[in-house]
């Protein structure tokens, strides 16, 4: 699959997460050469090859789109904007209480505990914002898994696992707001979508079997 996708990939990496639960999870995690796709014990102990397969194809995706820089630009984005806000929250704080705090102005020490609510109180107004960028990042890698591995019966079985720690059919307000992967049900019609649009992946026999009868 690796080379299929063009990734100069060697081995497969494998993480102890048993200890601590029995939760199914895989990364893609390093920079540059250090990059790899990681997948956890639980994953290959508990999974069937095609539910491997189209985990690992979905992480593929995550490393072929380039997911981990765009990422960091975007959140970057988000926090260069925090700063302005910063800036903005701080001044309008301390023209109001700024004297009954005895704080003196934004150069003053003092002011640090003030900026951590403020930003805090940004990235709280940003979750939908943030929320948005990695859950649209997951459902990209969702399709290309789906085209990588061709296993859409097994995407969604281990999108019905994942219903073990995540909610499978939140609204749509609740999914845009407080979902950063797309939800159970989200993932799972797309995997039928898939399937449906490729017949033939259904299953190999149908694919083995001759077009054209011979008289
Ligand atoms: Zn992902």
């Amino acid at each position: 699959m690796a080379r299929a996708n063009g990734i100069p990939a060697t081995d497969v990496y494998e993480f102890d997460a048993s200890r601590q639960s029995n939760r199914v999870s895989a990364n893609v995690s390093g920079f540059a050469r250090t990059q790899r796709i990681s997948l956890n014990d639980n994953l290959v102990k508990r999974c069937t090859l095609p539910e491997i397969e189209t985990t690992m194809g979905h992480e593929m995706g995550h490393y072929v789109l380039n997911h981990e820089y765009k990422g960091l630009v975007m959140i970057g984005v988000v926090v260069v904007i925090g700063f302005s806000f910063l800036s903005w929250g701080i001044n309008f704080s301390l023209a109001r209480w700024g004297e009954k705090w005895d704080v003196r102005g934004i150069s003053d020490v003092a002011v640090l505990p003030l900026s951590v609510i403020v930003f805090s109180f940004y990235f709280f107004l940003m979750t939908p914002v943030t929320n948005t960028i990695t859950r649209t990042m997951e459902y990209e890698a969702d399709m290309y898994g789906l085209n990588a591995a061709q296993q859409p019966d097994g995407e969604a079985n281990v999108d019905l696992m994942l219903g073990e720690y995540r909610k499978l059919d939140p609204g749509p307000v609740e999914e845009f707001i407080f979902f950063d992967h797309p939800s159970g049900r989200t993932r799972i019609t797309a995997a039928m979508r898939w399937k449906a649009e490729h017949p033939q992946s259904a299953s190999p026999e149908e694919v083995a079997r001759p077009i054209f009868k011979s008289q």
